[in-house]
């Protein structure tokens, strides 16, 4: 059996002490990969978490210049890690392909067909997408798991969500971006990880203003769409 290096030990010391982890759990994250859709609203914290848990493969998906910046930075972080860049697009033509070589995909990307987009693909290849959606000063994070969960397209008008229109979000409260961070990377390691714990069917609401959070349950796969139905 496989097993950590002794500067490996040294190194996860403190998340390796935490109930739930273990020596086969770090394994996994350092076997594991994740796919990072856009650097603006959680990607790069959510980067920086991934890194620093052991997550052995995160792919960063932008377009934009500040890509280079980003894996300059998070190559720093652990040497364990392999930060790589796709500067692409994330669109239909680019999406399976990119998406088809993690183990799971954390969409923080910026507006809603490509979200949408996210979540079909994912559906598509059978694979978890943990979604962050920044409104001002709340946010909701909601882990998809195809077969399990609805698919996004779902998910959101159950939430209330059908009326949103399709443009840019605002993005800029840095503490609300900060827990949104948070919850998807703790679902990330989660998963990678084999950590369990991860339902699938229920979106999380965190309030800024209010310091509330709240919880809309059950979103299961829903039998009357295709999508969902893809992974019985
Ligand atoms: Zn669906």
């Amino acid at each position: 059996m496989a097993s950590l290096r002794p500067e490996q030990y040294e190194r996860y010391k403190n998340q390796l002490s935490l109930p739930a982890m273990s020596e086969q759990a770090q394994l996994k994250l350092l076997g594991g990969s994740a796919l990072i859709l856009g650097l603006d609203g959680t990607g790069l914290s959510v980067a920086r978490h991934l890194a620093a848990a052991g997550v052995g493969r995160i792919g960063l998906v932008e377009e934009d210049n500040k890509l280079a910046t980003a894996v300059y930075g998070l190559s720093k972080i652990n040497p364990d890690v392999a930060i790589v860049a796709h500067k692409l697009s994330f669109d239909t033509h680019s999406a399976d392909g990119v998406m088809g070589d993690y183990d799971v995909v954390i969409d923080s990307l910026s507006d809603w067909q490509s979200k949408l987009l996210a979540s079909d693909v994912a559906m598509h290849l059978n694979k978890p997408l943990v979604h962050g959606g920044l409104f001002g000063f709340s946010c909701q994070v909601f882990t998809m798991l195809p077969g399990r969960s609805a698919c996004l397209r779902c998910a959101l008008p159950l939430v209330g969500l059908e009326d949103v229109p399709m443009e840019k979000l605002n993005a800029d409260f840095a503490p609300t971006v900060e827990v949104a961070s948070a919850m998807q990377s703790s679902a990330a390691i989660r998963l990678i990880g084999g950590l369990g714990g991860i339902g699938g069917a229920t979106l999380i609401q965190f309030d800024a203003l209010t310091l509330e959070t709240s919880a809309v349950r059950e979103l299961s796969a829903r039998p009357d769409c295709p999508d969902c139905r893809r992974n019985p």
